[in-house]
């Protein structure tokens, strides 16, 4: 039988992973940020669309910004606040799991999800591939996740 996971875990968790890196930004392919080792190409047909060559870049998976679970997503080292969250649960296959959504993966490792804590997933992943800060995005999850009053 699955395991629920109820939003209360999920936010427990959270909570635990974010406190030790509240101001961490996620780098933004767009933001020249340092640690991304994307280098962005110029290409006469597509004048005014911004492509990057992503290869050597620890942090992405392609030229659309899209964050890793794990860095270069080969190694056990997570990059992104959930492949943090997926790590702590065990998970130790997540580099076939890359750009797979949260619940997809929690389903493929027996987990069944609350509909609220699937709000709180995809909410702070959303906030920090969008480059909120990880505390940010937590608060941004904690609403989402209510949804409307
Ligand atoms: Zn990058």
């Amino acid at each position: 039988m699955d395991k629920l996971l109820t939003l209360e875990e999920v936010i427990e968790a959270f909570d635990n992973i974010v406190k030790d890196n509240v101001d961490f930004i996620y780098p933004q392919q767009e933001d020249q940020d340092p640690r991304c080792k994307c280098v962005e190409q110029y290409d006469e047909e597509d004048e005014g669309i911004e492509r990057y060559d992503y290869s050597d870049c620890p942090w992405h998976m392609n030229d659309d910004n899209t964050c890793l679970y794990l860095k270069d997503g080969t190694s056990t080292a997570p990059a992104c606040v959930v492949g943090h969250y997926f790590l702590e649960l065990g998970f130790s296959d997540l580099y076939n799991f890359e750009a797979k959504a949260p619940t997809f993966i929690l389903d493929a490792h027996g987990y069944e999800v609350e509909p609220r804590a699937q709000r709180f997933l995809n909410a702070i992943q959303s906030s920090q591939d969008q480059g909120y800060s990880w505390g940010e995005s937590f608060e941004q999850a904690l609403i989402d996740a209510k949804g409307p009053q």
